[in-house]
């Protein structure tokens, strides 16, 4: 399987290339060439799999021809070492909960199986990769427990000093090993734009083998596409429509919604849910791509205002039309996100997080213009604990961080202060 770039200005590349680039050099997206259906038998017999098997069998069906199959079903277990389950709150509507992995949001799938797949290619290579990331939480944990271990690559978390939470601090700064964190003296705009220079900086890049952690890697995709199918098997009754409702930042989560139903799953629709940052549902309304500057929202990890992958979803339908055929948008302020956090927990008993609460008011809207006779699938994002400032108050009752994540808080932070001076960070890496 060849990826090609959505902008089509350079030639296809293997695989390998795609997952260590990242980007392609016309700085469009990489994408497979070609999406096959996986065989009826794997849909009639998938009751029976185990999710880390059907993960595996979708993920065989894309990468296949390119890692032997011991390689891939040891990646795939490797990465996918946690439950995706689905929780009925009615006849109608699920929620499918992709918070159980170690950072407690669903990122959690694409951050490992990149690092599995990127360290599977680098396996034989004699110069370490040298993973740089910036974050302002979220991401640097992910990534960072993503590659933690993996053999032949290392990463550096550059985060801004007293600008995360402290359970967040704790993610990236506790676990040693390959993974060394920074704490600079700046924004995360400094932590970011240390990282922007380095990569220019060409001492560095020549001694150097340096890499990024994209979040819009086809590495990180492709993963994301299997808890679909997990979805799926874990619905009762399979005769009515499946609707799937994805609340959308960067749209990495609902365009591999779009690649499992290329793939043969039995998806009706898809909702794209947004905060006030609805740049796709006006898309889908107007016919008119217009990116804006973000705005600050409670569900802010969805706080994009010009959605990465945007193009890869483009590039899928080709035609406004289309994408309307099977994607149906629908965006809520903070108000209406507070107090669908709190209809949530009175009438369910069940503790939803802002970018749920958003997934939840836009399958409510769906069902109101379309009918309710369909198997709702709201994707529950991230662990209400992570955004637990917003959601006890509104709730009133205090999110407790799960029994399994409590021993970080015990652990003693590790991490070498910097300033946000480049020359520092130069200095830093050049003893690598
Ligand atoms: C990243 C993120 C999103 C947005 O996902 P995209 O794939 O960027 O659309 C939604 N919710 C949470 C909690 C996230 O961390």
């Amino acid at each position: 399987m060849k990826f090609y770039s959505t902008k089509q200005q350079t030639p296809p590349v293997s695989l390998r290339e795609a997952v260590l680039k990242g980007l392609p050099a016309d700085n469009g997206l990489f994408m497979p060439e070609y999406i096959p259906a996986l065989p009826h038998d794997f849909f009639k017999n998938l009751e029976n799999l185990s999710f880390q098997q059907i993960a595996y069998r979708v993920a065989a069906n894309l990468l296949g021809e390119d890692v032997p199959a011991q390689d891939l079903e040891r990646i795939v277990y490797e990465a996918i070492n946690f439950p995706a389950p689905l929780v009925s709150l009615s006849e109608n509507v699920h929620i499918l909960e992709l918070f159980h992995g170690n950072t407690l949001a669903f990122k959690d799938f694409g951050a490992r199986f990149m690092a599995q797949l990127m360290g599977y290619f680098v396996r034989d290579d004699k110069n370490t990769l040298e993973i740089l990331v910036a974050t302002s939480g979220d991401t640097g944990s992910a990534v960072a427990h993503g590659f933690l271990n993996v053999p032949g690559i290392n990463v550096t978390v550059l985060y801004p000093k007293g600008k995360v939470s402290n359970f967040q601090e704790k993610q990236f700064t506790t676990l040693g090993n390959n993974i060394t964190a920074l704490e600079i003296d700046g924004t995360f705009d400094d932590c970011q734009a240390l990282v922007k220079q380095a990569f220019l900086d060409k001492e560095l890049t020549e001694k150097l083998r340096l890499s990024s952690a994209n979040s819009i890697n086809i590495a990180r995709l492709i993963p994301q596409a299997f808890y679909y199918f997990e979805a799926y098997k874990q619905i009762k009754n399979k005769q009515k429509p499946t609707v799937f409702v994805v609340p959308s930042g960067n749209f990495g989560n609902l365009t591999a919604g779009l690649l499992a139903k290329r793939m043969g799953l039995p998806i009706s629709q898809f909702v794209a849910a947004t905060n006030a940052n609805d740049i796709v549902p006006y898309y889908l309304s107007s016919g008119t791509y217009q990116p804006r500057p973000s705005i600050q929202t409670i569900s802010n990890a969805m706080d994009v205002g010009n959605p990465s992958n945007f193009a890869r979803m483009a590039d899928l339908f080709e035609e406004v039309d289309k994408m309307r055929n099977e994607i149906k948008g629908y965006a809520f302020s903070d108000e209406q996100t507070k107090q669908a956090m709190s209809e949530v927990k009175e009438k369910y008993n069940y503790i939803i997080d802002p970018h749920g609460a958003v997934g939840y008011l836009a399958l409510k809207s769906y069902m109101g213009e379309f009918g309710e006779n369909i198997n709702g699938i709201v994707l529950e994002t991230a662990h209400p604990v992570k955004f637990a400032e917003v959601v006890s108050p509104q709730i009133g009752e205090e999110v407790a961080i799960p029994e399994r994540m409590r021993y970080l808080l015990e652990k003693e932070k590790m991490s070498i202060p910097m300033s946000a001076n480049f020359e520092d960070f130069k200095t830093f890496l050049m003893k690598k």
